[in-house]
């Protein structure tokens, strides 16, 4: 099972502490710190599989871009040293202030592949790096170039506001090839029936990390990654205070800043990506140590289908010609709770929720869905879905069968019919 260290926002730089929104940021005392981390991962009884630094390995703000350069020599060099005695690779993902240097320069030191790319790692599992510098005010491409034109185009339509506090020019997110890039990515990963893991610098999850400190476009991509039953976990860093949050079928871990841990304290975690479970173990009390569930084993196909087709329901009846023929497929489809699921709780939600359905769908005059719908579906799930079926019809087809195989409920039938419906679905 891949087993990996990890550490975010070094942000070593030759200076005396900082002291930021009532954090102290400690920049000498980083080297140590990075250290003894490593030294931690390379005497590790079980070899890992890997390290991981989530970017800003430097502060990078030096007035003298050679020195600023040395900076990253210095703090890469006791990783590459002491883990090189064990071979451990190291897995580097861009961070805004590395782009203080150039992108050229940044990538060759810490010898990245490319900004963003992919790794498949043992048991089943991908990982992909993402560049979230990319659509960023530091992207550090060109004048003219594809991706400069697309920053700017993007800050441009997306101002900062109250409402969009992350529009500034340290935060960043995924240009458009890179967005198609990770799609077909989760794509490949989902039809070999693989688990992934993401790493991005900066959070898309605003339930991770705090909402200053989000990827412009973290709404396109957390859709792109919420769509996929693929992706299991999400890492990020760039916000120093850190985060966690379970949402959308995902975990998002947001790993607090080494730059910041107290004197004679550490922030690092060694993660062990297992089939049935996720465990962090946070190797000092600013990393807390967590035992993930691996997300997908509990969700009911009937309680997804049921939400949908309410869903669905409830939005066309407004725009009315297609209501009767949804309702008229939604009756074709709902099977009675008794040939599905012999276990006795299970039946008495299944038949709950059948009933709901079979109510609305039998009741073609009605309204909308029934007065405690909201209760028997899933909510998160319904916006999941509703956002992915909207925009990736044929993912969201995936996403059911995926969860079909896991609960091994016959619904090819409800999926025939949502094929139907896809059209529709898109009138939205
Ligand atoms: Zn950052």
């Amino acid at each position: 099972m891949p087993r990996f260290g990890l550490f975010a926002d070094v942000q070593y730089a030759d200076m005396d502490d900082g002291n930021t929104e009532g954090r102290v940021q400690r920049f000498r005392e980083a080297p140590g710190k990075v250290m003894r981390a490593a030294e931690d991962f390379r005497t590790q009884e079980a070899p890992l599989s890997f390290v991981m630094s989530l970017g800003d390995l430097i502060n990078g703000n030096n007035v003298n871009p050679v020195l600023t350069e040395q900076e990253l020599h210095l703090i890469l060099a006791p990783i590459m040293l002491l883990l090189s005695w064990r071979k451990i690779p190291t897995f580097h993902v861009l961070g805004n202030h590395e782009l203080r240097l150039a992108r050229g320069c940044v990538l060759q030191t810490l010898h990245m592949p490319a900004s963003y790319y992919s790794r498949r790692l043992s048991s089943g599992w991908t990982l992909l790096v993402l560049d979230s510098t990319e659509l960023s005010g530091h992207h550090c491409y060109p004048q003219g170039s594809e991706q400069c034109n697309e920053a700017e185009a993007f800050a441009a339509a997306h101002p900062a506001t109250e409402r969009e506090p992350h529009m500034v020019a340290w935060n960043g997110g995924l240009g458009s090839r890179q967005l198609k890039w990770l799609q077909n990515e989760l794509l490949q990963a989902e039809s070999e029936r693989r688990h992934v893991l993401v790493a991005a610098h900066h959070p898309i999850s605003p339930q991770a990390a705090r909402k200053t400190h989000l990827a412009w476009n973290w709404r396109e991509i957390s859709a792109v990654l919420v769509a996929s039953p693929a992706v299991a976990l999400v890492l990020a860093g760039h916000d120093h205070e850190g985060g966690y949050a379970f949402h959308d079928g995902k975990h998002w871990l947001t790993m607090p800043a080494l730059l910041e841990a107290p004197t004679g304290s550490n922030a690092y975690a060694i993660v062990d990506l297992r089939s049935d479970k996720i465990v962090i173990d946070g190797r000092s009390s600013t990393v807390q140590s967590r035992t993930l569930s691996m997300p997908g084993g509990e969700l009911s196909v009937r309680k997804v289908w049921t939400c949908l087709d309410n869903e669905m329901k409830r939005t066309s009846t407004a725009s009315g010609p297609h209501s009767a023929e949804i309702a008229g497929d939604h009756d074709s489809v709902a099977e009675p709770a008794s040939k599905q699921d012999p276990a006795s709780k299970r039946q008495r939600t299944e038949a709950s929720l059948t009933e709901a359905a079979g109510t609305q769908a039998g009741g073609q005059q009605s309204e909308g869905p029934p007065s405690n719908w909201e209760e028997l579906v899933p909510l998160d799930q319904l916006s999941k879905m509703r956002a992915a079926w909207t925009k990736h019809n044929r993912r969201a087809l995936d996403t059911l069968k995926r969860l079909q195989e896991q609960v091994d409920l016959p619904v090819q039938q409800q999926l025939d019919k949502l094929n139907k419906q896809t059209t529709m679905a898109n009138t939205f």
